[in-house]
């Protein structure tokens, strides 16, 4: 077992957040941290660079990204093991959360390396802990596939068991994610969708996916911006939810009609939905 410890002289690596819009949203100990350190590495250095130009922090900063993350890390061991300090930071919000850092926080810690997280926002949290739905229980799935396919194939693998589904979506695809969600759970789903967090147009929408979907297409300021979608599964669709996942992988194979009858069969859901249900899913 690999542990950090107290004495060791080493270099401390933070994992700083950073706020997702609001300034006042930087805590105290995240500036102090980043004009204490030797390094911050972050996503993009010039996005980020603003930011430690208005808080006048003046740590030298290297990118770390998504293409670089794996030959980073033994960069990055090597400046620890030299006792320099290095912070991590992405464009906002907290890092490795869809966003680079995870390989460089595996590896640090397989190597025994001291590691601390200095918390902030996080789009994910601040958007669910506001939106009314489930909190109990909550899977990030973090950005769906661009493809509207694969995006409602993913759609239909949600089973209720995962409790409140909670993902990042940008305004380029918001309609089009609201439209797959329709056609996938109609509105038998709970949907709250967070826009602009933390700013000055920051917005909650809550209600069925057909009326979240016409409040969207009839004012076009509100695909604007960043969102984060949640969806509060019904518990009484788990049995549908099956059915939806046995027709996905069948109608990968077989005819429309004959996935259908065979989804039926195998899970004992009415043929005739499942029927309306391939036909859908095979416009896409
Ligand atoms: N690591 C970040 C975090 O902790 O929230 C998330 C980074 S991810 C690359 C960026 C996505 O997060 C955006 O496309 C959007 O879906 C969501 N997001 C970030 N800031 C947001 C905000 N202020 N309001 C709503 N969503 C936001």
């Amino acid at each position: 077992m690999v542990t950090q410890s107290d004495n060791d002289v080493r270099g401390t690596f933070y994992i700083v957040a950073t706020p997702i819009g609001n300034l006042d949203d930087f805590t105290d100990r995240a500036k102090r941290v980043l004009q204490e350190v030797d390094f911050i590495a972050a996503e993009d250095t010039r996005h980020s660079k603003r930011l430690m130009n208005h808080f006048g922090i003046e740590t030298r900063l290297f990118a770390l990204h998504d293409h670089n993350e794996r030959d980073k890390a033994a960069y990055i061991a090597s400046l620890l093991d030299e006792g320099k300090n290095v912070a991590l930071i992405s464009d906002a919000g907290t890092p490795l959360i869809s966003d680079p850092g995870y390989h460089v926080v595996h590896f640090l810690r397989q190597e025994g390396h001291r590691i601390v997280p200095v918390p902030g926002a996080s789009a994910l949290i601040t958007a669910l802990c506001a939106s009314g739905l489930p909190t109990d229980r909550f899977s990030f799935v973090g950005f769906l596939p661009a493809k509207s396919k694969s995006r409602r194939d993913e759609m239909s693998s949600w089973v209720p068991s995962l409790g409140t589904v909670v993902f990042y979506e940008s305004t380029h695809r918001i309609l089009d994610c609201l439209e797959d969600l329709n056609t996938v759970w109609g509105d038998t789903v709970q949907v709250a969708l967070a826009r602009e967090l933390t700013k000055t147009f920051e917005t909650f929408l809550s209600g069925s996916v057909s009326e979240i979907k016409q409040i969207l297409e009839d004012d076009s300021n509100q695909t604007r911006g960043e969102f984060v979608m949640m969806v509060s599964l019904p518990a009484e669709q788990e049995g549908n939810t099956e059915a939806l996942k046995v027709l996905t992988i069948l109608l990968k194979e077989l005819p429309v009609k004959q996935a259908a009858a065979l989804a039926a069969e195998i899970t004992g859901e009415k043929k005739n939905a499942l029927y309306k249900q391939a036909l859908v899913m095979n416009e896409s």
